[in-house]
């Protein structure tokens, strides 16, 4: 089973990439904040939990994390192989991983840590909108749909997340600055770690992501 990891703070551009690279690789797209948000969608137990942290910036405890992605490790294509967006996001949740993917006798391929600068990111979520019906992402700036407040690929209209007022994502830049960051050190030390420069357009971050993951041979799997 082949696994991947895209790091990157909120805004970094992993969604995006996430989904591209899922496509091409032919993996499963993990996203632990659209399986959170479609929990307080549908009205949850675990949404309801889960509301309150996400409307501030913060982080949905360890273990409910760990939980979710126990179970959708098990339900959703084992022997396709994964892509994680937005997961892990602690060291804990990085250790709980770790014996997941154990347990299962698979390991972990590569680590992609997409680097924005703190403004560009701000920037960026504060002009970001999303597909309703698709989830896809555009930017009033970089990335504008043809038709303003609609979707390309399906014409439904696109939302502004709640959480990306510019209060909340300093706040979600903060909490990544601190719990996330440690990430980098901890997947370099196992030498998991590729750094990719997130900057510019899909197409080139894109490029970028694909060279880098052939340069590293990602068939040499190191374990976690
Ligand atoms: P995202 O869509 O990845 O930016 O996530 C949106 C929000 O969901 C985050 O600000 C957190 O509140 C919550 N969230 C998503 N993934 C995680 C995670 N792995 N651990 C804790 N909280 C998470």
């Amino acid at each position: 089973m082949r696994l991947l990891i895209l790091l990157g703070a909120p805004g970094s551009g992993k969604g995006t990439q996430a989904k591209l690279l899922a496509e091409r690789l032919g993996l499963v797209h993990l996203s632990t904040g659209d399986f959170l948000r479609e929990e307080v969608r549908r009205g949850t137990q675990l949404g309801n939990q889960a509301n309150q942290y996400m409307n501030t910036g913060e982080l949905v405890p360890d273990v409910l994390i760990l939980d979710m992605i126990k179970t959708r490790l098990v339900s959703d294509g084992m022997n396709r192989g994964f892509i994680f967006d937005g997961f892990p996001r602690t060291v804990a949740q990085a250790e709980g991983l770790g014996r997941l993917v154990d347990e299962v006798g698979a390991g972990i391929d590569r680590v992609i840590n997409l680097a924005v600068d703190d403004e560009v990111i701000v920037g960026r979520l504060t002009a970001r909108s999303t597909c309703g019906v698709c989830g896809a992402i555009y930017n009033d700036v970089s990335n504008s749909p043809r038709r303003a407040g609609f979707c390309d690929k399906d014409d439904a209209a696109l939302v502004r997340r709640s959480d990306d007022s510019e209060a909340v994502v300093r706040n979600r830049l903060n909490v990544y600055h601190q719990l996330t960051k440690p990430l980098e050190e901890y997947y370099s030390r196992k030498g998991l770690f590729l750094k990719v420069d997130g900057h510019g357009t899909t197409d080139q971050v894109l490029t970028r992501v694909l060279t880098s993951l052939a340069a590293s041979g990602t068939n040499d799997r190191a374990q976690v």
